[in-house]
């Protein structure tokens, strides 16, 4: 700064002076933005050339995703005012930068810097706004993986199921695997078919097909006797059966005493009211050939003494 706190004379076309950025030197009054700010009273031009401001512009734009964020940034940096009336006209100009500063040169904007961007409650989303573009980005990504469909698992169960098919038949194939560690070449294909059996059952549970539910159960049981399969822990059994049916379980409950089994019951409570409707009864229907329709059937069995939460 100048002695006696006397503000420089305009600089004139000519004067010659160093980005501190690329260390050329160039011309100040055609290459360096003029500014409001004390900061730069020594030259009242930026310390940086147009030409690295606009690579400084560009980095910002890259890491917040837009150019308003992307100004509002280099505003803060360089103690230029900023505000989104004098930005918006030029935004979608190609040369924005320049656009904005010759807008600076008004009355309204004379005089004047980042204190007063901050005075006017100025906000900054920067960092928010990328965090979330960068969470969408991740959780895209996630879900594109998530679709994806290994060629492991087409070489193991055939091409052509949907993701959640596989994973149905990998879940259900773990949990066979762990209930038979010994099973020979023999078992193995009975698992991989009660897998494949066990995913379109789901399947039909899902989309409401009782038919074809009912004839995936069946296959299931034969298929599963014939393949002189182990069934699983009992929790894994229960969970099972949260979404379909494990036909050895089932089996060894008539009507009455699933419906008084007290351990059972007290799983079915805890899987909810939905689950109790639309899969539990229809299941029991038929597994059991009757014709419940109400899902009160369960708080009001008169053999069943009240045990439940109503
Ligand atoms: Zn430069």
């Amino acid at each position: 700064m100048k002695e006696g706190g006397e503000l420089p004379k305009p600089v004139e076309s000519g004067e010659m002076y160093t980005c501190c950025r690329c260390q050329e030197s160039l011309d100040l009054a055609k290459d360096y933005y003029r500014l409001n700010s004390s900061l730069y009273n020594g030259t009242r031009h930026m310390p940086v050339c147009k030409s690295c401001l606009g690579k400084i512009v560009d980095g910002y734009i890259r890491k917040y995703g837009n150019r308003r964020e992307a100004m509002k940034r280099m505003c803060m940096a360089f103690d230029v005012y900023y505000n989104d009336d004098v930005f918006t006209p030029v935004e979608d100009d190609d040369a924005f930068i320049g656009q904005y500063f010759k807008r600076l040169g008004m009355s309204q904007c004379k005089g004047k810097t980042f204190d007063n961007s901050l005075d006017e409650g100025i906000k900054f989303a920067g960092m928010t706004f990328d965090l979330k573009s960068k969470k969408m980005r991740e959780k895209l990504e996630a879900e594109e993986e998530a679709n994806k469909i290994s060629a492991e698992d087409i070489k193991k169960w055939g091409a052509g199921f949907d993701p959640e098919d596989y994973a149905e038949m990998n879940r259900h194939y773990a949990l066979l695997k762990a209930a038979n560690p010994r099973a020979d070449g023999n078992q193995e294909n009975y698992i991989m078919d009660c897998c494949r059996i066990k995913m379109h059952q789901l399947k039909a549970s899902r989309e409401g097909d009782m038919d074809v539910f009912q004839k995936m159960t069946e296959l299931y049981t034969k298929n599963y006797k014939n393949g002189n399969l182990k069934s699983a822990g009992d929790s894994a059994i229960a969970e099972d059966f949260v979404y379909g049916v494990t036909v050895e379980q089932i089996e060894q409950f008539t009507p009455a005493e699933y419906y008084k089994g007290k351990e059972l019951y007290r799983d079915f409570d805890n899987i909810g009211d939905y689950f109790q409707r639309m899969v539990v009864r229809p299941i029991k229907n038929i597994l059991f050939g009757t014709k419940d329709k109400d899902p009160e059937f369960y708080v009001k069995d008169e053999d069943d003494g009240g045990d439940d939460d109503e």
